[in-house]
């Protein structure tokens, strides 16, 4: 497994010609990219659903790994509107991301539907990044980390055969995603100890410490080594600074030099 991850998440931007078009010139700008180059960080690009196979296909000649924004936790029937994990790996990805704050938030998904999707991730052996993190409002009143820890309590709590091959896990406080006010590097090696604990606790000692555990918030270059510092944050997951090819991959570089 590679050592670093470093992580596009798009969101609801970029049309398919847009996403392809990106591969193309991060490809330009890391030529290391392109297979077998298999060198320490991982890239892996979140594009929006409709982008997700044109995507696939404009990496195939890369190490990029691309991956769906959310899933549904059945794998087929009358769920109208929603992507299951067949179709996600049918079309190329092979990673989802779980439980976004934008998926908490704005869409309205609570925990219990996070642990289910988390679960059917897993046992279609693609990998999951599940994000956690607590709202300002929560850290204010200083909640942060039994936030956190009913996020993970719920989503890891008997869950079997988890490897870090299925799980990584993303803190991504929510008041730092998207503001321009990203965590400072104490509060988020304090919070990644407070994840690797509890990954050990609910999945052992073994797999517990191989998870990758990602950095996410107004993560942009220039910032992105203080957080790579923290021992335990192996990775980083990106939004606005992830739609500019140019600057994902000055991204690279940065994580690439630690
Ligand atoms: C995200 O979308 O997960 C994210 C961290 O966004 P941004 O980098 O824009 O804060």
């Amino acid at each position: 497994m590679p050592k670093l991850w470093l992580a596009a998440n798009w969101k609801m931007n970029k049309t398919v010609s847009e996403g392809q078009a990106f591969v193309g010139r991060l490809v330009e700008q890391i030529p290391g990219l392109i297979k077998p180059g298999a060198g320490e960080v991982q890239v892996l690009i979140f594009p929006g659903l409709v982008s997700l196979q044109s995507v696939a296909t404009a990496a195939r000649d890369t190490t990029i790994r691309v991956g769906a924004q959310d899933c549904y936790f059945e794998a087929h029937g009358a769920f109208t509107g929603e992507v299951s994990l067949p179709q996600i790996k049918d079309a190329g990805g092979s990673a989802v991301i779980v439980g976004h704050s934008e998926r908490r938030h704005v869409i309205g998904e609570d925990n219990r539907l996070v642990a289910a999707k988390l679960r059917a991730t897993i046992n279609a052996g693609v990998l999951a990044v599940l994000c956690v993190g607590e709202l300002a409002e929560e850290r204010d009143a200083g909640g942060a980390f039994r936030v956190v820890d009913e996020q993970l309590e719920t989503a890891l709590a008997g869950l079997a055969g988890v490897t870090e091959r299925t799980l990584a896990v993303a803190y991504e406080p929510v008041w730092a995603i998207g503001s321009g006010r990203s965590a400072t590097v104490p509060d988020v090696e304090e919070m990644a100890i407070f994840i690797r604990e509890r990954l050990v606790e609910h999945i052992g000692e073994e797999r517990g410490k191989d998870v990758a555990i990602m950095y996410g918030g107004s993560v942009k270059p220039g910032n992105l080594s203080g957080y790579m510092s923290i021992r335990d944050i192996t990775g980083a997951l990106v939004g606005g600074a992830s739609l500019d090819a140019d600057s994902f991959a000055a991204l690279y570089r940065e994580m690439e030099g630690q």
